[in-house]
This record gives C-alpha cells, structure tokens and sequence, in this order.
C-alpha cells in the first residue's frame, strides 16, 4: 500500500511536464490545448493502471511516448489519405474517384482567389453560378440543356419534386434499385412527394405494363439503370427508345437515371452493359441523370441533361437552392468535362478511366516493380505476382471482371490478419485484401508515387 502511494506521488504534474523541456517542444509544435489534454490523459490511464494494480512502476521515456502518442491523435484530421490496394477503382468507402493535377490545379486557381461564379463578366452584373458548365457539358452529351447539383441522389430527387410532386411515376419492378447508403427508389420517389406506381414483375416488363398503367395523374415514366445488379434468365426490359416513343404518344416525360453516366462509349473496350449518355440523349430523353464521381470520373456530383422546358423548370423549384453545388465543384467538373472533348485524352487524362481501362501488361509491369522493390527489404515473407480479376465498383459495372495483376504476401512472421490490420491501422493506412494467408495488393488501383510509403509502411509491419 505504501508503495503505491509513493508511486502515486511521483507522477508528475501536468504543470510540470509543460514546462520541461519536452512540454516546451510540444506547445512549439501542436495547438496548447491539445497538449495539455494529452498530457492529462496520459497521466490519469497511468494513476489508473497504479490503482488497479496494473503497473507498479512507470518511466518518464514511457509517460512522454504515450503523452505524444495521445497528441498527434487528437492533431490530427479524420479524413485522411489511405492507400487503395484493393483494385477497386471507384471505391465508394475510399472516396469514389481521385482526381488529377490538372484538375486540381483548376479546383487552387479557382478557390485561392475570386471568381466570376455569379458574375456576368460582359454585363458587368450578376450572373449564374449554374451557367459555366452549361456549355461543355451540351458539347460532350449533345443534350438542349444542363444543371449540375450536390449528387446524383438529389438529381433525382429535385427531378421527381418539379415534376412530380403529388403525381404518379411508372416505373418497372425490376429497377427499384437500391444504391447503398440509403439510396432506395421507392424511398426518394416517397421523400420527393411522387407517387410510385410499380408495373410489370421482377424479371419482366413489358411495353403494355406501362401503357396500362398511365392515366390522368400520369406525370413522369422513369427508367433505373441496374447499376449494381442484373437480371438475368428469362427476362425482358422495355428498351429506353420505346419508353421514349411511348412517352410522346401520351405526352408525358420520361427520364433515365442512369447511376455512372459514362461519357465514353465502352463497347469499343468489349464493355456492352454501360450506355454512353450521348446514346442515350440522341433517343430522345427528356431527362437524363448521372453521377459526376463514378465513371465520369470527376468530383462528387450529380448531373441533370435533357430538355430546356424541364431543366429550366427545375432550376427555378426552390429545392435546387438547397443542393447547389459550391465553387470547388464547379471548377473541378469543368475541367473534368473538357478533357472528354477529346475522347483519346479522356481515356488517358481521367484517373477512373485509366486504371478501369490499363491494359493487363501495364499492371503487371507495375506490380513486378512493386514486387522487387518489398524483395530487397523482406525475407520473412512469400512474394509473388500473380493475376487476378478486379471490379470498377461504385455500382459500375457489376458483372465485368477486369483481368489484373496482384503482388500477394505471405507473412512467415505474423499472421495474414495481423498483417492485414497492422497495415489498415498505419499511417497511411492501407487497405488490401485476404486471400486465404496471404495478403493481395492489387497494382491496378497503386500508384508508383505511393510506392516508397507503401514499401515502407509493408517492411515496417513485418520486421
Ligand atoms: C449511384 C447511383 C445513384 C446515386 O448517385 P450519387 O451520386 O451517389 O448520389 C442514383 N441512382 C443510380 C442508378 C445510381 O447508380
């Protein structure tokens, strides 16, 4: 008992550690009020462990590392860069798309200083935030006209309230899609104040379902692109044309949510189940929404082209408003949309489309220098390039697998899951994927400018 009080005793103050050396050093480097709430911290788990007998001696090296361990904690941002070894390009828990210098370099110039966002530079009056990407974004989809809003969940939403609010939409059953993070057809059409009107079955839909199913509070026929599931077997969708021609014959507005919105035809690269939104516009849709974060690879955003008449109509519902989307945005989609100007610089340009679309033969090159550079510093482990198939994600492109190459890692030392968890809890965290004992680092989703943290971060855990 009485050593536990004299080891009570000798914890120091937090006052005392603030004024030695080391506590000056801190309040130097990091903000006064976190490191005397490290401090304190560190010295009452320590008070606690002599109290339930946990310790029985401690040293001031010990207390200072866990003093600064609880610092750079509380210094630090939540949101931080990770690595992306799993392969997964546009990877929604990741961040969807990264962007490139290029377009970052828009993003600085526009957001470091002042800008015309709604200033009329000829009028020398105010002008539109909403008219800098009318124009490119006409020239890559050939739509009449275009609004840019926070995402694509509140492109459809704000769409469906304009235009059908208190009215009935017709959709089939087989596309009352859920996205993930809460993004469920029925449950937008519901908050939207629409009235859902299902037709058809799960697996088929048939061009009279729709018909039957249109009277007088008739306001919008919606398609859903299946962005993350298919229907397969004995099943039948009503093409968009047809939804279109039937749209006409009883004057009522269709629109396709189309979830990725490529902006480049895939077919060309043996991918058959994405639409290039051009295609899709030249059918004649009414209205047209995407994402601006999955394969169009810019930032987060959603993107509503179609008709003057509508786009106009929704940008006047006062909802827009609430859903605007802010400077850093806009410069970020305008420079993201002019590379697809040129549809062989897009490919090259774009982040999401160059590590979807890199050949086989590139990833491998890559992973094998991967694989070189961890051989020279690890020799407890097993290393091998090897290939393997990876997925877009983001809800793109569910049912193509991608060929790609894979450096697995063998820990002889620790086990796969710690060698996993070690990696992910880091700093940067990394974050590959089990495969039985070994770890997978997808080389189609690295880049060679992480690849001296990533050796590092690697030797570290296994040595
Ligand atoms: C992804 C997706 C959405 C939601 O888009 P966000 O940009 O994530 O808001 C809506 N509809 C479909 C069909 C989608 O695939």
């Amino acid at each position: 008992m009485h050593e536990k009080q004299k080891l009570l005793a000798s914890l120091p103050s937090v006052d005392e550690i603030l004024k030695s050396q080391q506590g000056l050093e801190w309040l130097n480097k990091y903000p006064r009020k976190f490191v005397i709430q490290g401090i304190r911290e560190a010295i009452d788990s320590q008070r606690k462990a002599i109290i339930e007998n946990i310790s029985f001696d401690f040293s001031p090296e010990d207390l200072n590392k866990e003093i600064l361990k609880r610092i750079e904690f509380l210094s630090s941002y939540s949101l931080k860069h990770v690595i992306n070894a799993t392969g997964v390009v546009i990877h929604t828990n990741l961040g969807r798309s990264i962007l490139s210098e290029k377009i970052l370099e828009n993003i600085l110039k526009i957001s470091s200083g002042y800008s015309n966002l709604e200033y009329d530079i000829e009028k020398g009056k105010r002008g539109k935030r909403y008219t800098h990407v009318k124009r490119i974004l006409r020239e890559v989809t050939g739509a009449e006209d275009a609004l840019v809003v926070n995402n694509n969940a509140a492109a459809v939403f704000l769409s469906l309230n304009t235009l059908a609010k208190n009215k009935e939409v017709i959709v089939s059953r087989g596309e009352l899609v859920e996205i993930g993070g809460s993004f469920r057809i029925p449950d937008v059409m519901k908050s939207s104040g629409a009235i859902l009107r299902e037709v058809g079955t799960t697996n088929k839909t048939h061009l009279f379902d729709y018909e039957q199913a249109i009277n007088e509070n008739t306001a919008l026929i919606l398609k859903v692109h299946k962005s993350n599931y298919r229907i397969t077997g004995f099943s039948d969708e009503v093409p968009i044309e047809e939804l279109v021609r039937l749209g006409r014959k009883h004057n009522i507005p269709v629109m396709f949510d189309l979830g990725s919105g490529c902006l480049i035809d895939l077919k060309q690269y043996g991918i058959h189940d994405e639409p290039a939104v051009k295609d899709i516009v030249k059918k004649g849709v009414d209205l047209t929404t995407f994402s601006g974060d999955k394969l169009l690879g810019g930032p987060q955003g959603g993107v509503i082209v179609g008709s003057k008449f509508y786009i106009d109509k929704i940008q006047k519902n006062p909802i827009t408003r609430a859903v605007r989307v802010d400077k850093l945005t806009l410069a970020g989609f305008e420079a993201t949309l002019m590379e697809y100007v040129d549809e062989e610089k897009a490919v090259k340009n774009i982040p999401t489309l160059r590590m979807i679309l890199q050949s086989p033969e590139e990833i491998k090159k890559r992973a094998e220098c991967f694989a070189r550079k961890i051989k020279k510093y690890i020799a407890n482990a097993i290393i091998k390039v090897m290939p393997d198939t990876s997925r877009a994600g983001g809800g793109s492109l569910p049912e193509t697998d991608f060929p790609t190459f894979v450096v697995s890692i063998k820990p002889l030392n620790i086990t796969v899951n710690e060698f996993e968890e070690k990696l992910r809890k880091g700093t940067p965290p990394v974050i590959a994927r089990i495969k039985e004992d070994s770890l997978l680092f997808d080389a189609r989703t690295l880049n060679e400018k992480d690849f001296p943290e990533l050796v590092s971060r690697i030797t570290s855990v296994l040595q």
